[in-house]
């Protein structure tokens, strides 16, 4: 997967490269190029922004800077800096090793060929894990980082002519700008690449991918502060200590975020718990 990210701070970005992604980069399992969006600006303050029609508070971004960014980074032709990995990870085993790397493509759509653009807003369809499977099967991804009151909207509408466009928020709050956002996404997306997560177990169970939260987990010591791991951990009973967790599950969900449990499908058994 390549990612793209144009933006006024390419530093922001710099945690794209730590890690588990920095991981894939050595890998090879990722690219990532980061576009200082000023390199855009034709006028020689290397304006980005301007007042808004209409009047109101705050800046624009303006069209005639972003037009040609995305264009340029659509077709290959932006210049910008890829990001390297952090430290070299290839020596140091860890539990999250990628490992049996299985890269499917899981493309589909009318105009798959083109690039996924997506944009951060707070006035976008909110982002999830269900975006975040299918987007993990995309071959590149460009982010468009906001600042300011946001882009000029006609940027958005005319990207369409090149990309398959997205605007997506990340939650009901508002940001600075889209950098954070993008951090975030773009962390949610590529570590369900196959190959990425050593264990695909591990994201198989997270919240989110039956429908509900997931339960708590434990280590050792067993005894830690005069508090003990759950018993049926250490049963050695698969099916209990499954259905332990899908209970653990269920009570959570039900306690933190009641409405999940609508869309999930209940067995006999989930119900009783609920019921009782
Ligand atoms: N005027 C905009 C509004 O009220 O919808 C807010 C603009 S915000 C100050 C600047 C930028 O931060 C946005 O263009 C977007 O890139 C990013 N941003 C802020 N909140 C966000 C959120 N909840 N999700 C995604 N991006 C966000």
């Amino acid at each position: 997967m390549r990612l793209d990210v144009v933006t006024i701070f390419p530093e922001y970005l710099e945690p794209l490269r730590h890690a588990l992604l920095g991981k894939a980069i050595e890998q090879g399992i990722l690219t990532v190029g980061v576009h200082d969006l000023r390199n855009w600006a034709t006028d020689v303050h290397k304006s980005v922004d301007d007042t808004p029609y209409g009047g109101g508070p705050g800046m624009v971004m303006k069209p005639g800077v972003w037009g040609p960014a995305l264009d340029d980074v659509a077709a290959g032709t932006a210049a910008g800096r890829d990001l390297t990995s952090s430290l070299p990870h290839v020596d140091k085993p860890r539990h999250d090793e990628p490992a049996d790397i299985d890269r499917q493509a899981t493309r589909g759509g009318d105009d798959a060929d083109l690039p996924l653009l997506i944009v951060p807003t707070p006035a976008g369809r909110p982002f999830t894990q269900a975006d975040a499977q299918e987007w993990s099967g995309e071959d590149h991804i460009v982010f468009a980082c906001g600042r300011y009151e946001g882009i000029d909207q006609r940027v958005v509408e005319d990207a369409a002519n090149r990309y398959r466009v997205r605007e997506v928020s990340i939650g009901d709050y508002v940001l600075i700008g889209g950098e954070v956002a993008v951090l975030v996404i773009a962390e949610a997306i590529v570590r369900l690449i196959p190959g990425v997560l050593g264990n695909r177990r591990s994201h198989e169970e997270d919240s989110f991918s039956d429908g509900l939260l997931e339960g708590p987990s434990y280590t050792k010591p067993r005894h830690w502060r005069g508090l003990d791991v759950p018993e049926v951990l250490f049963s050695g009973n698969h099916a209990k200590v499954d259905r332990w967790r899908r209970d653990q599950a269920l009570l959570r969900t039900r306690a933190v975020r009641p409405e999940l449990l609508e869309t999930v499908e209940l067995s006999d058994v989930d119900r009783k718990l609920l019921e009782g």
